[in-house]
């Protein structure tokens, strides 16, 4: 049953790191805005009674509010995102197409990619495409018609155009990974551009190189452009068309080794972002045509090779393997780059909620600490008069009692004379 060999790999894919953190991430900031519309709530009415929160207060928790709604929003459309780069022809649409497992971007002679086209799930049940900044959908019955579209796509090689696939026909769409296939670097003046627009916000990316031609300039300084602005990028490189090269199997391990020398002193000396004892796990050989005929072959679209090319399942073995690498390095920095920003504000809010919490309560204590000392001081006050007031009744009644005894004392006089 394919759907269930895809649901048991889907569960070890290293992708997961990222679908699972993806899902923590967004339950905690789910539960931490549940936590900012209560203590608005709370507050709201205490700011009623307009004894302890100040109108301040207030408007900085629908600040709180404001700011983790819109984090939700960045989080729900985070995805990890992988850049193709190379000279026209080395195979970059074929390789896109081959880990998508169907033909979904044109290729071959005539379909040069003019623009960036980036491929990414969505939930509709119908492929759509959309160009920068157009919003309209329009749809793509075939890929005949998408490169019709795309060659008459006259907006400039920076723009974008946006393939909208369904996540139901693909396990890398589903797992949030949006790949992005660009013009050739040979033919293109634009790369600072290409760079500034594309690239800043990639976590991987995969030069396509030939394994037929050594790489060249224009490949290395592209990247050499790359790593100036970003610090340290995740580069991959494929050598590409890897079955063409073991049709002559006299040097084939030589000019392997050769390539490999050359892409790891590329990688480690030039560029400096990888060590060397990861390098040689950043270098692949392949062939992406083949490895797109077998996945076409395997889901029914397309008829079985059987006269299989010598070396055929190690190519298809070292592809695959590409692609555990792969997945694992843009499953980690996607996490790292995409979430940790967030789980410091997420932090931070929650922790301005507390203090703000506790300025609230330690405002009612004092209140109540004054209260507490204008009801003593009313008491003593009441307690003195009380005594001034037995005082005054006693000299009273001492006045009266003199008084009586006198008049007693003049009216006996009186009438003893
Ligand atoms: P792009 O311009 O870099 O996107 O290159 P394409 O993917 O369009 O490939 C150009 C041509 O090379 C197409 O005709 C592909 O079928 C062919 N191609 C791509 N990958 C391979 C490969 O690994 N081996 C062979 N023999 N041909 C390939």
């Amino acid at each position: 049953d394919p759907s269930s060999a895809l649901a048991a790999s889907n569960s070890t894919s290293p992708l997961q790191i990222f679908v699972r953190a993806k899902k923590k991430i967004n339950d905690i900031f789910q539960e931490i805005e549940e936590y900012v519309v209560e203590t608005g709530n709370f507050i709201a009415a205490l700011s009623k009674d307009g004894v302890l929160v100040t109108e301040k207060e207030v408007v900085t928790m629908d600040g709180y509010f404001n700011k983790v709604s819109g984090i939700k929003e960045v989080l729900a459309r985070d995805h990890m995102k992988v850049a193709f780069f190379g000279r026209t022809s080395n195979g970059k649409s074929s390789v896109i197409n081959a880990m998508l497992g169907d033909k979904i971007l044109p290729s071959g002679i005539g379909h040069t990619t003019n623009c960036f086209l980036q491929v990414e799930g969505d939930e509709s049940n119908e492929p759509f495409l959309t160009t920068e900044g157009n919003a309209e959908r329009q749809s793509v019955s075939g890929i005949g018609q998408l490169a019709h579209a795309l060659c008459n796509n006259r907006l400039g090689d920076s723009s974008l155009v946006t393939i909208h696939w369904p996540k139901t026909r693909c396990q890398l769409l589903r797992d949030d990974v949006v790949l992005v296939d660009s013009p050739g670097i040979d033919v293109s003046e634009s790369l600072d551009e290409w760079i500034d627009k594309h690239c800043l916000d990639a976590d991987v990316f995969v030069l396509v190189s030939n394994a037929e031609s050594t790489l060249m300039n224009t490949e290395k300084n592209f990247f050499h452009k790359v790593s100036q602005r970003l610090s340290k990028p995740n580069i991959f490189i494929l050598q590409n068309r890897w079955d063409v090269a073991a049709s002559e199997p006299e040097y084939l391990t030589e000019v392997r080794q050769q390539h490999m020398e050359r892409a790891v002193g590329f990688l480690c000396e030039e560029l400096k972002v990888v060590a060397p004892q990861e390098a040689e796990q950043r270098v692949f050989f392949v062939s992406a045509k083949e490895v797109l005929q077998q996945r076409l072959a395997d889901s029914g679209h397309q008829a079985q090779v059987t006269a299989l090319p010598e070396g055929f399942s190690s190519r298809i073995f070292e592809f695959k393997d590409f692609e555990r690498r792969f997945e694992e390095c843009i499953s980690k920095t996607a996490v790292v780059t995409k979430f940790d920003q967030h789980a410091q504000r997420g932090r931070a809010i929650a922790n301005e909620l507390q203090e703000l919490l506790l300025h609230i309560q330690q405002s009612a204590g004092q209140e109540r600490e004054q209260k507490l000392q204008q009801q003593r001081t009313l008491k003593q006050r009441l307690h003195q008069v009380t005594q001034q007031l037995d005082t005054a009744t006693h000299v009273i009644k001492d006045n009266i009692q003199r008084i009586v005894h006198d008049i007693d004392r003049k009216v006996s006089a009186a009438l003893n004379e």
